[in-house]
């Protein structure tokens, strides 16, 4: 399973709470995850995962090209729809390209977590 992880800054410590949920599964997994939410997940919970860019710097852009040429099986991306973000053009075109390629894509906590429970009991 190849995931990938993505999360905004309002949200980096709900990403850390939930992986540290499921370290068993994550694991299993091969990780990619834009630049500061990859080095948090190393950093909190020692899991191998190959950071891409920041998410404002391309990491999100990066991450969409990997999905679309079939590299990513799913995606949490846990967005805060609180903040504005200057990179919201990316963000779209990540989510369009989950829709396009038809790559599940978690969005928030708890859709996260019935693709995490989904996931670990296959
Ligand atoms: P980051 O990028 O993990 O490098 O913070 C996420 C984003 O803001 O899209």
């Amino acid at each position: 399973m190849r995931l990938a992880l993505i999360a905004h800054d309002g949200k980096k410590d709900a990403m850390i709470a939930l992986a540290g949920d499921y370290l068993p599964l994550l694991r299993r997994c091969t990780l990619l995850a834009t630049g500061t939410t990859g080095a948090r997940l190393a950093e909190a919970h020692g899991l191998t995962v190959e950071r891409m860019l920041s998410g404002p710097w391309g990491g999100d852009l990066q991450i969409g090209a990997r999905l679309a040429v079939g590299e990513v099986d799913g995606v949490i991306f846990l967005r805060d729809p609180m903040t504005p973000q200057p990179h919201e053009p990316d963000i779209n075109a990540l989510v369009r390209a989950c829709d396009v390629h038809d790559v599940p894509c978690a969005t928030n906590v708890a859709t996260a977590r019935l693709m995490l429970n989904l996931w670990s009991a296959a």
